[in-house]
């Protein structure tokens, strides 16, 4: 059995390539996260306990712990998840996204790079350091054109700058010492294990609380859409088969106006949850925009398709009616997240190993 690290994998990408690794692969998966307010290991609580998951709780800018866990696990490679990720909580506040994003990923890097430096040959030209990125590191698009592995870095927020920091730092690892990577840059996530503070289960459980919808700016911005379970086999992808040194841009091919997502859920949410009188759609709220808000994201994943194969499954119809469903089935994950109450459910259910 071979091990990996993911790290950020208490999250809501990191938790559903780990839920996808453990149903499809034989690996071991060594989970690293600090659980941040939006880790959460009720979102892995579904697994079984048969040893091929391990939950460590720890920082990645802490290079001790790092350096034991590579020295006690001596995993084939890692997926590197761990960030800081949402781009309001940056503008508030950036000096986590630094620390975590931009330190904590160089700390990663040079634990990751003594480590495979001590490796044979072989097993140093298998290893790979697999970094998670955004598509938000290329800036924003006119009407026109989408971004591709060679489009120039223009990064505008916080979030988005220390993520392009990391990029960077990643790349500069393979250059200068030869460091197998790979990274990856996606488009705007979404489905089950959300954390509520991001556009669709921020509306989807403000609709069912009666709460007011709020859409930045006209809601013209668009983003594209990616199910996150498809952004999980496009990760496992380009682990095993991605060439050391290479990007790949990963998108769902699905553009929306943010009024365009606000409408569509009403709508399902009229269908699958009628309220007593009236439509959710009743409930949206036009706010002032984010400072410096990006227009448009759009991915052309035209690379990843004819190199490795791969294409989403999931339209965006399809899947936001299984995430507003997922929403609707679990509404104790959602109380417990949004009251706190999962760290004592950690505490009782989960210890370190
Ligand atoms: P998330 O915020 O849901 O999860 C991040 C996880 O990282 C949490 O479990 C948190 O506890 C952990 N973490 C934070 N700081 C840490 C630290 N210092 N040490 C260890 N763990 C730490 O984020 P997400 O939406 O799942 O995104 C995961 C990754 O994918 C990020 O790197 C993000 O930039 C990237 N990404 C996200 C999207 C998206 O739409 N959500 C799109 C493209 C790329």
């Amino acid at each position: 059995m071979q091990t990996l690290f993911v790290t950020g994998g208490a999250g809501f990408i990191g938790s559903a390539l780990v839920r996808l690794l453990l149903a499809e692969s034989d690996w071991q998966v060594v989970n690293i996260d600090k659980l941040t307010y939006a880790g959460n290991l009720e979102s892995l609580a579904e697994l079984k306990d048969d040893g091929r998951h391990v939950f460590v709780q720890a920082d990645i800018a802490d290079r001790a712990a790092m350096d034991a866990l590579f020295a006690r696990y001596q995993p084939r490679g890692v997926i590197h998840l761990a960030a800081e990720s949402h781009v309001d909580r940056s503008i508030l506040g950036p000096a986590e996204f630094v620390q975590t994003n931009i330190v904590g990923t160089y700390v990663l890097l040079e634990a990751a790079r003594s480590y495979w430096a001590s490796l044979g040959e072989e097993a140093r030209g298998g290893f790979r350091f697999h970094h998670v990125s955004t598509d938000e590191v290329f800036g924003s698009l006119g009407r026109e054109g989408f971004f591709a592995e060679t489009t120039a870095y223009d990064p505008r927020s916080p979030y988005s700058s220390s993520k392009a920091a990391s990029d960077h730092l990643v790349r500069a690892w393979h250059h200068t010492y030869g460091l197998p990577v790979v990274v990856t840059n996606c488009s705007n996530n979404y489905g089950p294990y959300q954390f509520p503070e991001k556009l669709i289960p921020l509306m989807v459980l403000n609709a069912l609380a009666g709460k007011p919808l709020p859409i930045y700016g006209r809601g013209d911005n668009v983003r594209d859409w990616l199910y996150v379970d498809d952004h999980a086999q496009a990760l496992r992808l380009v682990f095993e088969r991605g060439q050391a040194g290479a990007t790949y841009c990963i998108g769902g091919n699905a553009e929306r106006t943010n009024l365009d997502v606000v409408d569509r859920l009403c709508a399902l949410l009229d269908e699958l949850r009628p309220r007593a009188v009236g439509s959710y759609a009743e409930l949206k709220t036009f706010v002032a925009d984010r400072p410096g808000h990006d227009q448009r994201y759009a991915i052309d994943a035209g690379y990843i398709r004819r190199e490795l194969g791969w294409t989403p499954r999931e339209s965006f119809d399809s899947g936001l009616r299984r995430t507003v469903a997922w929403y609707l089935d679990n509404p104790l994950w959602v109380d417990h997240v949004q009251s706190g109450e999962y760290r004592r459910w950690v505490q009782q259910n989960y210890s370190e190993r």
